[in-house]
């Protein structure tokens, strides 16, 4: 099942990340990228990457690149990790997050609700950075995909394409 997110308003995030200083974004390449570009209408994977997940996600990447523009533009020092799958890591993965979060004030997690939960799970007791969502995952979707006027990119077909909303208004992460 894919879940669809959209991300949150800058100035959200923005106020979440604060005055930290070394800021690691988590990006997940996978349901978050089909719904920025469903979101966008933009590009979504690069055809010629395939089924390669982590390096075909140009949707979530170019979002990821403005952000960390965005932060360094303010003077913050921005490094980043991609892990596929935060919703259901293996040790190794974990071990990438918690290596690259060493020296973070704050790890910002491009990806849904779910990645957010696992991030801030894995980190709450072993890292004092505090853990930021960039995306509320706002339900689920069922997405044609077809190929832009290039043929380069994978881009959402919104006509045939439909996001089913969730009626939960509020879902509390725990301490
Ligand atoms: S972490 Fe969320 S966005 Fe990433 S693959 Fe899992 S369900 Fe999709």
């Amino acid at each position: 099942m894919g879940l669809y997110s959209e991300v949150l308003s800058e100035d959200r995030i923005l106020k979440d990340i604060g005055d930290a200083r070394n800021v690691l974004i988590v990006t997940c390449p996978g349901c978050a990228c089909e719904s920025i570009a469903y979101r966008n209408g933009g590009p979504c994977r690069t055809l010629a990457k395939g089924k390669d997940m982590d390096s075909s996600a140009a949707a979530v990447e170019a979002v990821r690149d403005e952000w960390d523009a965005r932060l360094t533009a303010l003077g913050k020092t921005v490094s980043h990790v991609t892990v596929s799958f935060p919703c259901e890591m293996f040790e190794n993965e974990r071990r990438s997050i918690t290596e690259a979060a060493e020296g973070a004030d704050a790890v910002a997690v491009l990806g849904c609700s779910s990645a957010f939960l696992a991030v801030h799970r894995l980190l709450k007791d072993i890292n004092h950075a505090k853990t930021v969502p960039m995306m509320k995952t706002l339900g689920f979707f069922a997405l044609n995909l077809i190929e832009d006027e290039s043929g380069t990119h994978s881009v959402v077909d919104r006509e045939h394409s439909e996001v089913f909303y969730f009626k939960v208004k509020k879902c509390v992460v725990g301490k």
